[in-house]
């Protein structure tokens, strides 16, 4: 093609030098050379936009991405519900508990988390541990500050039985906020059991499983998604029949306060990635745990990028014990490259910001508030910590930089932070 448009050229150049002479009257352009010039100043064109093309398709792919914040455990405890609670409304606000991290969360193209409550839509359910039930409010607080999919399977998804689990769902749905992991009915579950989320023109699937309900039985004619290997190689390969870019999996699972995967969250993370998983995004210990981003192979030879974070921590928690009082928003970046026909999705710009759980002495009553850290840093702002609760805070800084940075792996991807 390029051939072409080279001898193209060569018919252009000669052409003033024509008009040069039959103005000199030395050489009459004939009506042929006319017609051969329209000729291949058409030619030119057309092959000029086909070679442009050409080349942009090789050199520059079409590229597409989007940024995910993923946030762990939304947990509410006895305190937070008396600290929510406005008497003179008799009613509840959990809006100041997030101001301060709407604007991180909103800024993301998806954000995700864990509600490990549930919203059973009756007071006289509303409790902390051992089992918790949350007014309503707390997810009209969640949509205000972005939360786009919230994944409603942990060990407390039963907590209120059915009308916890029913309430629950109802209530995101009145709120537009997409869920996954608990379904009302049989058929539901059938309808839903693949969350199929597009942004951006990037096609997710999203995944989710819990360890267990708690021993508490799952009440008749509900669905509970558990950790069981026969049930996620199902729901991977009906996810892989629907062509997504990428499969995430959220698995609610591992040993309490430890800062370490167990033996069972490697096993079930590697299972995932083998079955064709891209991104595992873990919870329920509490505290934070590492992450890992490689290049690994799953059983059906795709070789791709993968990441699993074994724990995200506890978004928003009553718990003031160190590493169980703060979390993370991590942040990531997913690109989407098509040349040639064929895609190719990279995970880009991994990192996080630290989350403390502040709680502050108010005319009203004490008040839980969510803390970036960074802005917090200098003890500057218009809500100033105690000397106590910043030296806590300066404590969880690093604990979290430490034990991230140092045990974290990053292979083929941005660096840390
Ligand atoms: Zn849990």
């Amino acid at each position: 093609m390029s051939i072409f448009i080279r001898n193209c050229k060569k018919w252009d150049n000669q052409f003033p030098i024509g008009l040069l002479n039959t103005i000199q009257g030395k050489i009459l352009v004939t009506l042929n050379h006319l017609r051969l010039y329209i000729f291949c100043t058409i030619l030119h064109i057309v092959f000029a936009n086909c070679t442009a093309r050409f080349i942009r398709d090789i050199t520059s792919p079409e590229e597409k991405s989007l940024k995910v914040s993923a946030v762990g455990d939304i947990m509410v405890h006895s305190t937070q519900l008396t600290s929510a609670f406005d008497p003179k409304c008799k009613c509840y606000n959990f809006h100041p508990v997030f101001k301060n991290v709407k604007e991180y969360l909103v800024s993301a193209d998806i954000a995700f988390g864990n509600l490990e409550t549930t919203l059973p839509g009756d007071a006289k359910l509303f409790a902390g541990y051992p089992q918790f039930g949350a007014p309503d409010e707390l997810a009209v607080a969640l949509k205000d500050i972005g939360f786009d999919i919230l994944t409603t399977s942990n060990n407390h998804s039963v907590d209120t039985g059915r009308k916890g689990i029913d309430h629950t769902i109802d209530t995101l749905d009145q709120l537009g906020i997409h869920h996954l992991g608990t379904y009302k009915s049989v058929e539901e579950f059938e309808k839903n059991r693949i969350l199929q989320y597009s942004k951006n023109g990037i096609n997710i699937v999203f995944l989710s499983y819990s360890y267990s309900t708690n021993g508490i039985l799952v009440p008749k004619e509900k669905v509970v998604n558990l950790i069981d290997k026969v049930r996620i190689s199902e729901d991977i390969q009906l996810a892989k029949k629907l062509h997504p870019d990428v499969i995430i999996v959220a698995y609610h699972f591992g040993t309490e306060y430890a800062r370490f995967p167990d033996k069972f969250q490697k096993e079930m993370v590697d299972f995932a990635f083998q079955e064709g998983a891209d991104i595992i995004l873990g919870g329920h210990p509490h505290v934070l745990q590492p992450f890992e981003v490689a290049w690994i192979v799953d059983k059906y030879g795709e070789r791709k990028q993968r990441m699993v974070i074994y724990s995200l921590g506890n978004f928003v928690s009553g718990q003031i014990k160190r590493y169980t009082n703060g979390g993370m928003i991590f942040n990531f970046k997913l690109t989407k490259k098509v040349q040639s026909g064929k895609t190719q999705i990279s995970i880009e710009d991994v990192g996080y910001t630290p989350v403390f759980v502040f709680v502050s002495n108010e005319k009203t009553g004490f008040q839980y508030n969510l803390l970036p850290v960074e802005k917090f840093l200098k003890n500057d702002q218009e809500l100033k910590l105690t000397p106590a609760a910043y030296k806590s805070m300066l404590e969880f800084y690093e604990d979290t930089n430490s034990h991230l940075q140092k045990n974290s792996l990053i292979v083929g991807a941005n660096q840390l932070p």
